[in-house]
């Protein structure tokens, strides 16, 4: 596990410490490709997951669109064993708005890593 520096992905402020923020894990329907850094302070997790609700299995979170196992992002704070799914138009909007996602993503162009040859 590494912790690049100790700001909120959202906002850039200052955490007294990882353990001052809220930690959190994602990756894109590939656990090898998992992230493991990720840290925001508890205002921004707040922000970037308030509206988040743990739908039905196959489901995104945000928006209820199907999102398939390999085509979509699995997010979850690290405390909690449930993750988020997130459709590629939310995954998106959701990993742009981290400071440590450059460049930033387009939507037009984003796949998902297990998406057999792309969609
Ligand atoms: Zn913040
Ligand atoms: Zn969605």
């Amino acid at each position: 596990m590494t912790i690049h520096d100790v700001r909120c992905d959202g906002c850039g402020s200052f955490l007294a410490g990882p353990a001052a923020g809220v930690r959190f894990v994602f990756h894109p329907g590939v656990p090898d490709l998992r992230d493991d850094s990720g840290l925001t302070c508890s205002a921004c997790w707040d922000r970037l997951t308030g509206h988040l609700v743990l739908a039905a299995t196959g489901r995104c979170a945000a928006c209820g669109a199907p999102a398939s196992r390999g085509e979509s992002l699995h997010l979850r704070s690290f405390t909690d064993h449930q993750s988020w799914r997130l459709c590629a138009s939310d995954a998106v909007g959701f990993l742009n708005s981290l400071r440590t996602v450059q460049p930033k993503l387009d939507l037009a162009t984003f796949r998902f890593p297990g998406t057999p040859g792309g969609a």
